[in-house]
């Protein structure tokens, strides 16, 4: 297809839904709330269920659990109010001879449904068919009345967008009805589906039994009397198959090419000389894990190419990534670079300084804290210590990324809980040297159709085995009324010299509730176990507080630390077994992971507490449950995965994943896996590296036009 053409094509979907037949301002402004502007985006939104209006089903033979959509007269209709609890009920019987069914409203305008269901008259009807007890019901069905006049028949035959087929079911807002909704996509599609052109190559469409886009929107906007009502409603038609297919391939092609492209870069070759990894490895008192050994070899493979790595490490909390890095940067430092690890929080970015100087400082080596908010004269002082190349690693917040921070030479740079950061982090860290070698380790279990979409151009290691003598953590739910049990417990463990934690969650609304909160909690913990010495820590004390008290803690000077959610990520000190959890349920699976994996880090078994509270939501209860039943990473993300959605999972704008149109990351894996594989192939062959043909040289065009700018893919085409 020649460009211009194509051009004209991207005009004609670009045409306002302003413009359409039967759309006013008031629909026009409705759609646009549903992020609805041009034609093309209503192409793009598929109908979230279907109806099966190819004949009505009757009343007796509907089927329970199912969507049904079923013809009827009204018989009785009007308001119960139910004897237990009060509640107020309108209720509909409608009969068609072969039997009845009741449908209910819960929530109603009672002015409104009174008048809405006219004793006698014929109506349509669909929804969910339940039971309850000997009677079935439907609860807020779709309605819609039939004429004054009207028989069934002449309803039928009146429009062929009522009857007769499988219609679709598309989101909505209040205030636009499904049948309004319908006649404005019938015409989008008939009108534009038609221009909608494939640009994938003809060979892979016959392998992977796609469909013509033109073809695909149409059937899953209009599927056909024939279609497979069961592939339909699971998401697996060739229609919607098709188009998810063709919008995971492209976005896997643009990480592919980017992959590419940081492979094709210079970058520091590094040589293994064990001057300083060597001494490490004595030094420590543990021998690293097999998988610790595995992971650190494929970055040294990485570090020894002639383009930077850019790898990820996936570990479980606890597994020991930390030790990874250091290695890794001393294996750096050897050749003669500087190393920077950044860390989200302060006090995680202050604990790995203590750790890395630690080490480092036995090494002959210089590390250097670079903090938020740090007296001017000492901020200078370590600026000029990094720009000079006297610091050989420099630890710290995003601080460290900032406008200013000038490095002598940096060949590593490391970035520690990469889910807190984005995609542009890593490419600023990247400018702060040429080209160095970047690793970003992280303790969020990805799911694995996550992580190719997220992290697509990355390589991937994960360290998938626990460092020796750790016993899984216990995990109680406790609820309110048990505290005293909960002290019993933690008394013990402080008996055996053990330290305990304690946290509370971040309440939004106000940070001073949750200092209230936290302060409440430590005078109760204060008067039931007044021997105790007990710190705490939260967010607005000043840096150096915040040290203090750590300190204090790791120095065995406290037995129990109770904090507001600071100490959520990478705190290590193995001799605290007990983690109490406040408010368990206001906490995300992932937290309640992280916090959880603070403790059991010694040889002593750790013991984790979740205080529950009377009021706990369904999703709450939910994730306590996953929290008792596995300590598994992996297995919490996928049932957290589950439980939010992908969007949320990671926040949708911090982890660069970006909005599918069509696609559903969990229901559409497999197809995931297969464009990943797919695109990843195209990407190296020469014919599409050169543009040899027609149809490469049209993909490439395509994937530039829906991708370039986002991914930053300034070459390709
Ligand atoms: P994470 O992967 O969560 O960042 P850390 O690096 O903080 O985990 O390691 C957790 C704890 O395990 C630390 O106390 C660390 O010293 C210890 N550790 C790491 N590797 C080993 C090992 N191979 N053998 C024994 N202990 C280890
Ligand atoms: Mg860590």
């Amino acid at each position: 297809m020649a460009s211009a053409s194509l051009d004209r094509i991207r005009e004609i979907l670009a045409t306002p839904i302003s413009r359409l037949r039967g759309v006013g301002p008031r629909i026009a402004e409705k759609l646009e709330k549903l992020g609805i502007l041009t034609v093309e985006d209503a192409l793009y939104t598929l109908p979230y269920r279907y109806e099966d209006r190819r004949e009505f089903r009757r009343i007796a033979r509907l089927r329970e659990g199912r969507h049904e959509v079923f013809a009827g007269e009204i018989l009785v209709a009007g308001e119960m109010v139910t004897q237990r609890t009060r509640r107020r009920v309108f209720e509909v019987i409608v009969g068609d001879g072969s039997g009845q069914i009741v449908l209910k409203w819960f929530h109603y305008r009672k002015e409104w449904i009174a008048k809405r269901f006219p004793l006698g008259r014929t109506g349509v009807f669909s929804g969910e068919v339940k039971r309850f007890g000997h009677q079935r019901e439907v609860h807020h069905p779709d309605v819609e009345l039939l004429g004054e006049d009207q028989t069934l028949a002449q309803y039928q035959s009146s429009d062929p967008l009522i009857f007769g087929r499988i219609l679709p079911v598309y989101p909505l807002t209040e205030g636009l009805t499904q049948q309004a909704v319908r006649r404005i996509w019938k015409q989008v599609v008939d009108l534009f589906a038609q221009h909608i052109v494939t640009h994938l190559p003809a060979d892979l469409c016959a392998r992977r039994g796609l469909l013509p886009l033109a073809k695909a929107l149409q059937d899953a906007h209009w599927p056909t009397n024939d279609a497979d009502l069961l592939a339909l409603e699971e998401g697996h038609d060739p229609g919607r198959r098709t188009l998810v297919y063709d919008e995971f391939f492209f976005l896997q092609l643009g990480l592919a090419l980017r992959r590419r492209g940081v492979l094709l870069e210079t970058g520091i070759p590094f040589q293994v000389t064990h001057r300083y990894t060597k001494p490490l490895a004595d030094l420590l008192p543990y021998r690293l894990t097999a998988a610790q050994r595995r992971v650190l070899g494929e970055i040294k493979h990485d570090l020894m190419m002639p383009h930077p790595m850019n790898r990820l490490v996936q570990g479980d909390v606890g597994s020991g990534k930390t030790i990874v890095a250091l290695m890794a940067a001393l294996l750096a430092i050897e050749n003669g670079v500087q190393v920077a690890v950044v860390a989200p929080t302060e006090i995680l970015a202050e604990q790995h300084f203590l750790q890395f100087h630690h080490w480092l400082e036995q090494l002959g080596l210089k590390t250097v804290l670079l903090r938020g908010q740090q007296p001017a004269a000492e901020r200078r002082g370590i600026l000029a210590e990094i720009a000079g190349g006297m610091a050989h690693l420099v630890v710290g917040t995003h601080a460290v990324l900032q406008e200013g921070v000038e490095f002598h030479r940096l060949g590593l740079g490391i970035i520690d809980e990469q889910h807190r950061f984005g995609v542009r982090q890593r490419a600023v860290l990247r400018q702060k040297g040429e080209n160095p070698h970047v690793l970003v380790m992280t303790a969020t279990p990805i799911p694995r159709t996550l992580s190719l979409t997220v992290y697509g151009d990355l390589a991937l290691s994960v360290i998938d085995e626990m460092p020796p003598g750790r016993t899984p953590v216990r995990t109680m739910v406790v609820i309110e009324n048990q505290r005293r049990h909960a002290f019993e417990l933690i008394r013990k463990e402080i008996d055996k010299n053990h330290q305990i934690y304690v946290v509370f969650p971040l309440i939004e609304e106000s940070e001073k509730s949750d200092l209230k909160a936290a302060t409440v909690g430590v005078e109760q913990l204060r008067s039931v176990l007044p021997e105790c010495r007990i710190g705490l820590l939260h967010g607005k004390m000043s840096p150096e507080d915040k040290e203090t008290i750590m300190g204090r803690f790791k120095a065995r000077q406290l037995d129990i630390l109770v904090s507001t959610t600071v100490i959520e990520v990478g705190i290590d000190v193995p001799n605290a077994t007990v983690m109490v959890i406040e408010h368990a349920e206001r906490f995300g699976l992932a937290q309640l992971h992280q916090l959880r994996g603070r403790v059991g880090r010694g040889s002593a078994p750790g013991l984790c507490l979740l205080m529950k509270s009377f009021r706990c939501s369904e999703e709450g209860e939910k994730r306590l449950e996953v929290m008792t039943r596995t300590t598994d990473g992996f297995r919490i993300a996928e049932a957290d995965l589950e439980i939010r959605g992908p969007g949320e999972f990671l926040g949708t704008r911090q982890s660069g994943l970006p909005d599918f149109r069509v696609a559903n990351i969990l229901r559409d894996a497999r197809i995931l896996e297969e464009a990943r594989s797919d695109a990843f192939a195209i990407a190296e062959t020469s014919e599409f590296q050169e543009g040899a043909t027609e149809e490469m040289r049209s993909l490439a065009a395509e994937l530039k036009h829906r991708w370039g700018t986002r991914l930053g893919l300034a070459t390709v085409g």
